[in-house]
């Protein structure tokens, strides 16, 4: 079975143009703008959803191949798409342990943590905007990364075959670093922190005609997180959840799986519930949700310090919207220490066998916060993103997890040094389950 099936509805008769979202101004299709001229908003693709109605239905995507691409007619790209022909598709998990813990009735997990190839939930965005940059002819890719973005914009320009550039904050974790450098592109760590390797990558945006994939390509670029949203959805029975803990960093994933929500509502392929939206962010950098807690109407942008190095972004891009869904759908912002982080890591492998990287361990522990304050309802349903892998950000907890045990390879060493005396398992001869 090919990886890609044929639209319902041509895509090009679907996908409108683009629209500011602060103003409203409508731009045609294919109009070099990237932000609006007039208020530098920003920017979001429209859809024809009519066209759509009755076309795209439950059973035409459920016949189609496990990833991201069984939702195209919800995405930006009007040819064959060559990019994420793997990507997306990753399990829901029923965590009932996990549960049991939280004190929650129905608990869920969204485990992007194996994504494909890089493990991360920026495999989705990536393999929107370079199946993006592929239709529009560009020969380079770049972009600004807190790590992961990086790592996906060099696997997935390897096997599509551009050139490839990676703008880093100085200091990044070994694998984090390691995991981009593999695919050969050149990777070009910044002395100073995400927001400084932004306003710096705007600036190059400018001079070099290269597809940076969250500066120029953003709007397409952002589309690509919708799919999580869509997956949720599909994987619950086509149902949306009522609670769902997200978490944010250039804010760009929350305000998507909303849309991607109020997509599905749309198009009459799931009913509206109405769920909560909670935001969950680093106490080191929670611009976000500090202004939610404040209840004020602004945010003060910070400087970054935490362990969450995949969510230190001190100055969203889309904070505002993500203020603006946590409130009017109910939800709230909430934020975790380093502490927490590394005992909501800890806690989700040991109940789920799940290794999450620290941006994970920052969304359950502000899930847990949530439960225990109340403002998620034990009783209800709770979807928790997990958006990366643990074995990227190993040094976040390995002072923090037990030890090896070195023996010499016998019996006699290994039950002296890693059995308590009195745990010793000695069978006694003819005893249920001993072996005689
Ligand atoms: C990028 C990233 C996020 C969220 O980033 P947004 O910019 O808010 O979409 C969350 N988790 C991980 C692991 C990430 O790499
Ligand atoms: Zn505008």
């Amino acid at each position: 079975m090919h990886p890609i099936h044929p639209p319902v509805v041509e895509p090009c008769e679907v996908i409108q143009g683009l629209r500011c979202k602060e103003c409203g101004h409508f731009y045609e299709k294919d109009s070099p703008v990237y932000v609006c001229e007039y208020d530098f908003g920003p920017l979001e693709v429209v859809y024809d959803y009519e066209k759509l109605k009755g076309k795209l239905t439950r059973e035409v995507i459920e016949s189609r191949p496990n990833n991201l691409w069984r939702y195209r007619e919800l995405l930006p790209v009007e040819s064959e798409p060559e990019v994420g022909l793997y990507s997306g598709w990753t399990p829901l998990v029923k965590a009932d342990r996990l549960a049991a813990e939280l004190g929650v009735a129905e608990l869920y997990i969204k485990d992007d943590s194996v994504n494909h190839p890089t493990f991360s939930y920026k495999d989705r965005v990536v393999s929107v905007a370079l199946s993006r940059a592929k239709e529009q002819g560009y020969r380079t890719v770049s972009c600004a990364s807190t790590g992961n973005l990086g790592n996906s914009v060099s696997a997935h320009a390897a096997r599509a075959g551009f050139d490839t550039y990676i703008f880093i904050p100085a200091g990044l974790e070994v694998g984090k670093i390691v995991g981009s450098l593999v695919y050969n592109p050149k990777v070009i760590e910044i002395d100073g922190n995400y927001d400084d390797v932004n306003r710096f990558c705007s600036e190059m945006a400018d001079k070099y005609s290269w597809a940076f994939v969250n500066v120029n390509l953003r709007p397409y670029y952002t589309e690509g997180a919708k799919t999580y949203g869509f997956e949720i959805a599909e994987q619950l029975g086509w149902k949306l959840p009522q609670n769902i803990v997200v978490p944010v960093a250039g804010g760009t994933i929350l305000p998507r799986v909303y849309r991607s929500f109020r997509e599905l509502v749309e198009l009459d392929l799931v009913e509206d519930n109405s769920p909560r939206f909670f935001a969950a962010q680093a106490a080191g950098c929670s611009p976000i949700a500090t202004a939610i807690k404040e209840e004020s109407e602004v945010f003060r942008p910070v400087k970054p310090k935490t362990i969450a190095k995949s969510i230190a972004i001190g100055n969203p891009a889309d904070g505002y919207e993500v203020m603006d869904i946590a409130r009017k759908t109910g939800g709230w912002g909430e934020d975790a220490t380093d502490e927490e982080i590394i005992d909501a890591i800890k806690i989700l492998a040991q109940c789920e066998g799940i290794f999450t990287e620290t941006a994970g361990g920052t969304t359950l522990a502000v899930a847990k916060k949530l439960v225990e304050q109340g403002r998620i309802p034990r009783d209800e349903s709770l979807v928790v993103c997990i958006t990366g892998n643990g074995m990227k950000t190993q040094e976040a907890v390995a002072n923090h997890v037990g030890q090896t045990h070195l023996i010499q390879p016998t019996v006699e060493s290994f039950e002296r040094n890693c059995l308590p005396m009195d745990e010793a398992f000695v069978p006694e001869v003819g005893a249920v389950g001993a072996i005689v």
